[in-house]
This record gives structure tokens, sequence and C-alpha cells, in this order.
């Protein structure tokens, strides 16, 4: 088992990691021997801690690695450690003894296999450059001839970077953003803070608009409901006025098969008589009677024929 780890770590230590492959440009094209690249998730976590430092200047360090590539040499930063412990004003930034103690403490508990690459700090609402103070400290702090420093104005949404040409600090022109092979790049921070505003808006006026259509949609059902409520009564209506048309064929049918039928059933009898209505009805007391002799008259003929040949 020790074998195989020793054997594992030394094939680590030797391999010798690529230059990112997936990767977009932000800026211009860089035309001396040197390129920048910063991991897409650190361009992000910088642009999240600079967002509200609107007043001091405020920083940190870049950690990463030196690839020579492509007759370029090229900086890899694939982390940030934010100062602390540092002094500040709205223009200028000290990183004190503690600070750098913070920074190599860091290094040793999550970068252990990377190393400076550069600084960053802010510039709230004053631009993109290296003031002296600024210059002093790379001078004095980043002097390898690969480690940049990164200026971020969090107010006036600017950025870019400064590295070593010719033993002279320039502007760097453009980087590049890279992640893990098939990871989507997003380039711009600034763009898309106000992508999130706005969809959060258009979320909020979304939410008004569905509260108008819920209104809506229920005043509209509540309609069709008492739309329907109607027609179910009058349905109930004709269900009733067919009940009564078929209790009357039906007692028509009794009294022309089986006469002796209304006889014995009298309760019928008095129903049909009432729904019936007739006038003739409220005047004669013994309504029993009465429909019975008008269906003997009406029917008189066929029941004494049908009593005929029984
Ligand atoms: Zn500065």
């Amino acid at each position: 088992m020790k074998k195989k780890k020793t054997k594992s770590k030394a094939q680590h230590r030797n391999m010798t990691p690529d230059l990112p492959q997936n990767i977009i440009p932000v800026g211009e094209r860089v035309f001396e021997d040197k390129n920048i690249y910063i991991h897409q998730k650190v361009y992000e976590q910088i642009h999240k801690f600079s967002a509200n430092k609107t007043e001091n200047e405020h920083g940190g360090i870049l950690v990463g690695r030196v690839l020579n590539e492509m007759g370029k040499e090229n900086t890899i930063i694939e982390g940030f450690i934010e100062a602390k412990y540092n002094t500040a004003t709205p223009t200028t930034l000290t990183f004190t003894h503690e600070t750098w103690e913070y920074f190599h403490s860091e290094i040793g508990k999550r970068f252990k296999d990377k190393k400076i690459v550069g600084w960053i700090h802010t510039h709230p609402d004053f631009g993109i450059f290296l003031s002296e103070n600024d210059k002093f400290i790379q001078q004095n702090f980043f002097t390898d001839a690969n480690q940049v420093a990164y200026v971020v104005d969090p107010i006036r949404n600017d950025e870019g970077f400064f590295f070593w040409i010719d033993d002279k600090l320039e502007r760097c022109p453009g980087f590049y953003l890279f992640d893990r092979n098939g990871a989507k790049i997003r380039n711009n921070p600034w763009q898309n803070e106000e992508t999130i505003d706005a969809v959060s808006n258009k979320k909020s006026g979304g939410g008004y608009i569905f509260k108008v259509f819920t209104v809506l949609a229920m005043a509209i059902l509540l309609l069709i409901i008492m739309k329907q409520s109607t027609e179910i009564n009058k349905l109930k209506h004709e269900i009733d006025n067919m009940k009564n048309v078929i209790n009357n064929q039906g007692m028509l049918f009794q009294q022309f098969f089986m006469p002796g039928v209304n006889e014995t059933t009298p309760d019928t009898e008095t129903d049909q008589n009432t729904e019936n209505n007739s006038p003739r009805n409220n005047t004669v007391p013994d309504t029993e009677t009465e429909q019975n002799n008008d269906n003997q008259v009406e029917n008189g003929q066929t029941d004494n024929n049908r009593g005929g040949t029984l």
C-alpha cells in the first residue's frame, strides 16, 4: 500500500496541467509574449466580493500557476484570498504584516499546490489605473515577471489587468476566462447582474399579471357556474314536466288496461288531478270520482268493447 501511495504522489507531481482549453476571450488580443487566464468561479467570486465595496479600497491576492506554452508565459489564476487585517482609505490599501501572515496561512490550508500570481484591489469610482501607491506595492511585493495586478471599479463597472512588460507595468489589453471542459462560461459579470435584476423585475411584474389573470379567471368560472345552475334548474323543471306527462300517460294506461287499479290508488289519482290543474277540478270536491267518470266517458266505448270481449 505504501509503495502504491508513493508512486501515485510521484505521478501527480510529474503531471503537468495543460493550458485551459475551454476559454472565452475578454477584451482585446494580447500580442506580447504573455497571457492571463482566470477561472470563471474566481472571477465571479472577485466580482461578488467587490460589488458592495464602494467606500474604501479593498483587495486580496490571486493564487494559481504559471505555464510556459505556445511561446507564451501564461499566468493562470485559480484562487482568491481576501485581505484581512489591512488598512485602507477611499484611495489607498495597505497589506500589513498580519495580512501577509493570513495569506500564507490560507495558502497552507486551501491552496497548497498553488503560488501567489498577483493581487487584486478595488478603485471605487475612480477608474482603472495604477496609482503611485499601487506601483509601490507591485514593485515591492509582486516582483515576479508573471505576477499581475488586477483592478476592479465596482461603481463604474470597469476592470483591468496590469502586467510586467520589459520591467515596466503595462495595462493588459485582454484576458481569458476559463473553466473545466464542458462547463458553460459567462463572459460579463456586470451584464449578469443586470440580467438577474431584469429577470427578478420581470418575475414581480409577471406576478401582478398572474394575480389579475387569476381574478378574471375566477370571475369567468363563477359566471359559467351560475349559468350552468340556471340551465340545471331549467332542466329540472323540464324533467318535472316530463314526469308529469309520463304520470298522466301512466294513468291513462292504467285506466285503459286496468280500470280497477284507479279505484284502489286514490293518492296517485289526486296527484294527477292537482298536476292537471284543471279549473273544473277546483270546483268539484270529489275529484277522484270526477276523473274516473271523465275517463269512463272518454274511453267508455273501448272499455265496454274490451269488457265485452273478456
Ligand atoms: Zn489602486
